[in-house]
């Protein structure tokens, strides 16, 4: 448990939204109730409810995205609520509501829901005056706070979101060719696994390890090396459709993912990588030379095995001699 609240920090925030709203609005509710404020007692009584089961529900099946916008869409009526029947009271909740809407919904999402919340609260107090606030100014005074927690959380918001896309992209990417890494892999792998399953799309694997790339650093340098890294990571990008993907594996290990193939086109494919890699790459005097195994999805049904019939392929191309590719090994482990 200690583990999965450190590693999911929406998680985390809403079992302590949620550990909130049962510490405070549920004995507020329970008071309400006793003092006779039957509307405002069942609103809060709902936010406490559906608060926790959206919780309940982000904690089993880890969609916290969803319960994340509940909970926000609840608070904010509760809030509401709270404000048309028990005045300023209920209004001054406005406060930890912008604090909990902007950590648990998107920025955008989160922004209309407050602004909303703001609007009513102020047409209602234009309309009835002195029903929520005592007076003018004392709207002037919640519009101005309220409205400026709202601007700086928004901005907050919207620059956290930008870093964790940040993060996300280059967590995925291999920061010496630029390609995605073997993370970025197996989200792309999972995609085709599902895109097979809906629509048939037939997706073929095809994993290239250099040859003696040991000897080459030895003979050559690291530097030459991740140069010829580079350049073997620039040719792949070249020779790809725009739908088919490429990925460094690690080491001096690559993987494309081609889509909407068969035997013949994942044939050619392996053909046109070998061929070009062997043209245009140079190690000092000689060529440089690539081993391939390659898979299509055929009937697995989970990437770890289809993986392991291409990889199974490289083996065989290396035990045969290198410089060659092999397609559609079975997998016998
Ligand atoms: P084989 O033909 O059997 O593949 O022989 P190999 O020497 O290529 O053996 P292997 O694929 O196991 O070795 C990969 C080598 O790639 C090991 C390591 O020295 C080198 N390597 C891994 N990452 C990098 C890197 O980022 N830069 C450089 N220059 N070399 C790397
Ligand atoms: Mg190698």
């Amino acid at each position: 448990m200690h583990a999965r609240l450190i590693e999911d920090l929406h998680l985390t925030i809403i079992l302590i939204v949620t550990l909130l709203v049962c510490l405070f609005v549920l004995p507020l509710a329970v008071f309400r109730l006793s003092s006779g404020y039957y509307i405002v007692a069942v609103a809060n009584f709902l936010v406490v409810g559906v608060t926790a089961a959206a919780a309940a529900w982000a904690w089993k099946t880890g969609t916290t995205y969803a319960s994340g916008i509940i909970i926000s869409v609840i608070c904010t009526v509760g809030v509401l609520v709270s404000t048309f029947y028990r005045g300023i009271e209920g209004a001054l909740w406005i406060f930890p509501l912008v604090m909990f809407v902007f950590f648990l919904s998107p920025p955008k999402t989160a922004l209309a829901l407050i602004a909303t919340a703001i609007g009513a609260i102020t047409i209602r107090e234009l309309a009835l005056p002195a029903s929520i606030v005592e007076s003018r100014i004392h709207l002037i005074s919640f519009l101005a706070t309220s409205l400026s927690t709202v601007a700086f959380s928004f901005v907050a918001a919207r620059s956290t979101k930008n870093q964790n896309k940040q993060l996300m992209r280059l967590a995925a990417k291999d920061p010496l060719t630029g390609l995605k890494n073997r993370r970025g892999l197996e989200q792309e792998l999972q995609f085709a696994m599902s895109a097979q399953q809906e629509i048939g799309a037939e997706y073929g694997l095809i994993i290239i390890d250099i040859d003696r790339f040991k000897q080459t650093n030895d003979d050559y340098g690291h530097s030459e090396g991740d140069r010829i890294l580079r350049e073997f990571a620039h040719l792949l990008i070249n020779s790809l459709r725009m739908n088919d993907h490429a990925f460094r594996y690690g080491g001096d290990e690559f993987v494309v993912l081609i889509a909407g193939t068969n035997a013949a086109g994942l044939e050619a494919v392996c053909e046109n990588i070998l061929t070009r890699v062997r043209a245009t790459i140079r190690v000092g005097e000689r060529p440089l030379t690539v081993s391939i195994g390659a898979a299509l999805q055929g009937p697995d049904t989970d990437t770890h095995s289809w993986f392991q019939r291409a990889d199974k392929c490289v083996y065989r191309a290396k035990d045969a001699g290198r410089d060659r590719y092999i397609i559609g090994c079975k997998d016998e482990t």
